[in-house]
């Protein structure tokens, strides 16, 4: 088969429909929305576009089959994700080459992406038979205390673009675990990905309206009415943190529980006693992954003033190899941004620095011809006043400013609104325990330029975002405790 005709087969396997009460379906306003590959800008699918109504059958749904699914032995629970994990993994390459081409990432990194997500499906199915309470008896002696725990109830998921397949699974696994049912809106750029994965999740056993999937192009239109219902018990999201706020807000009505995985502004510190080869690793790791849109992306590198020229020469000569191109071909490294909006918002933030005085080493432009290619940028010099010092660039750029101080470079580094990750490379000890604990973030990557592990608590403080996904706690966020006082 040629490379265009598997192209075609992965895209048109999809059930590019809705996924409401075990059924695909088209929308009930008969309508649909195209979903495009970034590296061309030609339309790959055309995709149900979900209505209010469909959003409110999709509710029902998952409110019909929650009491049901709660007293789903726990082991069949975890036993459908083990499938899961397993289908996805043998299934690998093709649902690699369908998040390629719907979101842009090259090959390499949507097959990582693949394993990453599958995991997510491991670690819960193993968390499933792990659930307890606890029994204990009263300080006073006159009573017990009993704990138990519970499904939260039916949940709503809202997932970004960017991670088309890991934002989804990392909230199905633990959902499934702890017994709750689902309605997922996926981004309407990248909703192939979900598609598959709710394909293979029923292949795999799991039962009727345990999850509903509606893609939609009008997200609050679709999704406010279902937080506003008051059925569903518990929102959780991944996305902006401007959208994050506004959900909150909607979510406050009926006292929802929520989790919120929202936007980052990683600041990178390179002390001068750092491995300065292990340093220039972990920076393009943090980076370059996802072509820098990612919420876990460095978006500030402080680099200290005896390291900085080598460093930065050097990082640039890295940036400057890479290959650029279409994802879905093999060897290439760096793939399109999302759309051209994305790629005009780079542009805008790497001109305002350059007018505030930094210096391009590399880049700095956009990639000519069709498709929404920026190259991979370093500037230098880098003032504090400029704009990608505050905003999450979510491109390939690379702003450097030097420092001496420690405690002036912790201060620079916590002076965000945003507290998701901060990496730090250091050879000392004790500086790297007093760094990592002024941190201001939920996540730290000490050496290493990766924090992202299902076995891990995912997550951020501040701006970034409320709860943790991943982890032993994971599956906390779809759990509540009841206590029962007993009588003695
Ligand atoms: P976004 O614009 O906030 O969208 C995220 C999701 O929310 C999409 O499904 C979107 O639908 C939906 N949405 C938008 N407006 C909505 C509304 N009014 N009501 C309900 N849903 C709504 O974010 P994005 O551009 O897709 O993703 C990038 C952002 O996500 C970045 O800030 C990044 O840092 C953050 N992120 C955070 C994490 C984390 O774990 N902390 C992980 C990945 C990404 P449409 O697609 O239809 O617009």
């Amino acid at each position: 088969m040629s490379s265009g005709d598997r192209q075609h087969a992965v895209t048109n396997a999809v059930p590019a429909e809705l996924f409401i009460n075990g059924r695909w379906q088209p929308s009930s306003g008969a309508k649909t929305f195209d979903v495009e590959d970034p590296s061309t800008g030609e339309v790959l699918r055309a995709v149900a576009d979900a209505t209010p109504q469909d959003g409110m059958a999709a509710l029902d749904a998952a409110v019909a089959a929650q009491a049901r699914w709660a007293r789903y032995p726990p082991r069949e629970r975890g036993e459908i994700l083990r499938r899961a994990y397993e289908m996805m993994m043998r299934r690998q390459d093709d649902l690699a080459l369908l998040m390629t081409l719907e979101m842009g990432k090259p090959l390499t990194e949507s097959r990582g992406e693949i394993a990453y997500a599958a995991e997510f499906f491991r670690w819960f199915a193993e968390e499933a038979v792990r659930v307890d309470g606890s029994f204990a008896t009263a300080p006073n002696g006159a009573g017990r205390v009993l704990t138990m725990r519970q499904p939260v109830g039916p949940s709503l998921l809202i997932t970004p673009w960017n991670f088309p397949a890991a934002m989804g699974t990392r909230k199905i696994g633990p959902a499934v675990a702890a017994g709750c049912t689902m309605v997922l809106k996926p981004a309407s750029l990248t909703p192939l990905s979900m598609l598959a994965i709710a394909d293979l999740l029923a292949e795999c056993g799991l039962p009727d309206g345990v999850l509903n999937v509606v893609p939609s192009s009008r997200p609050g239109q679709l999704m406010e009415p279902l937080i506003r219902d008051g059925r569903a018990r518990k929102l959780s999201f991944t996305g902006s943190t401007e959208v994050g706020r506004l959900l909150l807000e909607q979510c406050a009505e009926q006292i929802m529980r929520t989790s919120m995985e929202l936007g980052g502004n990683a600041p990178f510190l390179v002390f001068a006693d750092a491995d300065l080869d292990a340093a220039l690793q972990g920076a393009m790791v943090a980076k370059m992954r996802n072509i820098g849109e990612a919420c876990t992306a460095a978006n500030r590198f402080y680099v200290h003033a005896d390291l900085v020229e080598e460093f930065s020469h050097r990082l640039a000569e890295r940036m400057s190899s890479l290959r650029i191109g279409r994802g879905s071909d093999e060897g290439v490294q760096v793939g399109p941004l999302i759309d051209a909006k994305a790629r005009d918002k780079v542009q805008h933030l790497v001109d305002d620095a350059v007018a505030r005085g930094a210096q391009v080493l590399v880049g700095g432009e956009p990639v000519d011809g069709p498709g929404y290619f920026y190259r991979p940028t370093v500037l230098v010099n880098v003032p504090s006043d400029a704009e990608l010092t505050s905003t999450e660039i979510f491109g390939p750029v690379a702003p450097i400013t030097s420092f001496t101080d420690e405690q002036q470079v912790l201060a620079a580094a916590n002076d965000s609104p945003f507290g998701l990750v901060s990496y730090v490379y250091t050879r000392d000890l004790n500086r790297a325990l007093r760094v990592c604990e002024g941190l201001e973030a939920g996540m730290v990557g000490l050496n290493q330029g990766l924090v992202s592990n299902p076995a891990a608590p995912f997550g951020g403080i501040k701006h970034s975002g409320l709860g943790r996904e991943g982890g032993a706690g994971g599956i906390e966020e779809f759990l509540e405790t009841k206590y029962v006082a007993v009588a003695t």
